[in-house]
């Protein structure tokens, strides 16, 4: 059986009729429409002869032996956002399901294939992302809090899990999945507007990017809309509007993909006869390198006490989260960059904005590379997300090409 991606692009249509709706995907983590994607997931991967099981985070696995027990792994998550597009995640599977397909009918692989769906990537009933790789990964460290998560229709998760065979405080067990691993492959849709701007279909991803998050509040002074003049005002919004235009030049300077966002604004006392006194502005900063993420941090922080200073107002700074940037493998991303040139004839090496479970895999120390194929008009997480059928089969041969190059590589 030769490796045919146009056999993927009718079953990602054939999953979308079993598990979506009018309004997009349906396929929630720990629903039974979810389950219906496992089951068919199953029933596909019978004939290829690789074993399946499902492990104590949900993961499910499939297992086609190889004349060495190290492992090289396929990864991707058959779960969905509500009214969530047809693509993303499962097409990084149904995918790899083509390429077992085709390793399974040559013969015995050098190394074993595992083809793995991850347990709720996208974290949408409990808002607790990547929870099966974060599991196998070894790095989940928040089950005192996920016990006390609800649903929005007040069904704990230890409960929602336990419906699907899945006891929370056993998930850890699944770390030994990841023993034997030597590499990781996932195929994703960008999810983003780069590719499609550059008009090319693929691309490898160097990493995912460092985050950090900020509280940034102004403080003036409150004062009568009228009786003020302007020359005495201690406006706390004038500080965040300076703020959000300077962090634009800041990332423009950084350069290298930096992103900074003031995501919102909330202004104290908020009405239309007072001068504002507070301004709390949310600031989200990423960058693939943690020291130019670390002097984007800095410039902003010093960049905010030169305004404050200009408008006679105070600033204080509060972190609401941070992650470190998860750069990929150097070798895998020389493979994924050559794979996706042979096959498409131009690569484009990019960062990746949203996490994924690669990024599990990777603070796990096996190496790992994804390749991104082009997103229609940038969207996803919506039913309008979608990709050319030309270029989701050049996806399939990519990663196909890759796997190849993977298994010579690390055997
Ligand atoms: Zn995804």
């Amino acid at each position: 059986m030769a490796l045919s991606p146009e056999r993927t692009v009718v079953e990602l249509r054939e999953l979308q009729e079993l598990t979506g709706d009018e309004n997009g995907s349906q396929r929630v983590a720990w629903t039974d429409t979810w389950e219906r994607s496992r089951a068919w997931l199953r029933e596909k991967m019978a004939p290829t002869g690789a074993t399946e099981e499902i492990d104590q985070a949900g993961n499910q696995w499939f297992t086609l032996p190889g004349e060495s027990d190290r492992a090289l792994l396929i990864g991707g998550h058959m779960d969905s956002v509500p009214n969530g597009g047809r693509l993303d995640g499962c097409l990084n599977v149904l995918a790899g399901m083509e390429v077992v397909r085709r390793l399974a009918e040559e013969g015995t692989p050098p190394l074993t294939v595992r083809l793995v769906s991850w347990a709720d990537e996208e974290g949408a009933r409990f808002g607790r992302s990547l929870f099966g790789s974060s599991a196998a990964a070894g790095s989940m460290g928040d089950q005192d809090e996920l016990r006390e998560r609800r649903d929005a229709d007040g069904i704990a998760l230890p409960d929602a899990l336990a419906e699907h065979g899945v006891d929370l405080d056993r998930a850890l067990e699944a770390r030994p999945q990841l023993e034997n691993a030597v590499a990781y492959l996932e195929l994703h849709i960008e999810q983003g507007p780069v590719l499609e701007s550059l008009d090319l279909p693929l691309g490898v991803v160097l990493g995912t990017f460092g985050v950090e998050r900020h509280l940034v509040t102004f403080r003036g002074q409150a004062a009568h809309a009228g009786s003020t003049p302007m020359d005495q005002r201690r406006d706390a919004l004038a500080g965040a509007a300076k703020l959000e235009l300077e962090i634009r030049e800041i990332a423009k300077r950084i350069g290298g993909g930096a992103v900074c966002t003031i995501g919102g604004v909330v202004t104290k006392p908020g009405i239309v006869t007072s001068v504002v006194e507070t301004a709390e502005c949310l600031l989200d900063q990423r960058h693939l390198d943690a020291n130019q993420l670390a002097e984007m941090l800095s410039n902003a922080e010093a960049a905010s006490r030169r305004i404050a200073a200009e408008e006679t107002i105070e600033v204080e700074w509060e972190k609401i989260w941070s992650i470190e940037p998860i750069p990929f493998d150097e070798r895998l991303i020389e493979l994924a960059d050559e794979s996706i040139v042979e096959i498409a004839g131009t690569s484009h090496r990019l960062p990746s904005g949203p996490l994924h479970d690669a990024a599990e895999v990777a603070r796990a120390g096996i190496p790992t590379v994804m390749v991104f194929v082009q997103s229609l008009r940038g969207l996803s997480h919506t039913k309008l997300e979608d990709t050319k059928d030309e270029h989701l089969e050049l996806s399939v041969r990519s990663l196909d090409r890759l796997t190849t190059k993977a298994l010579d590589a690390f055997a």
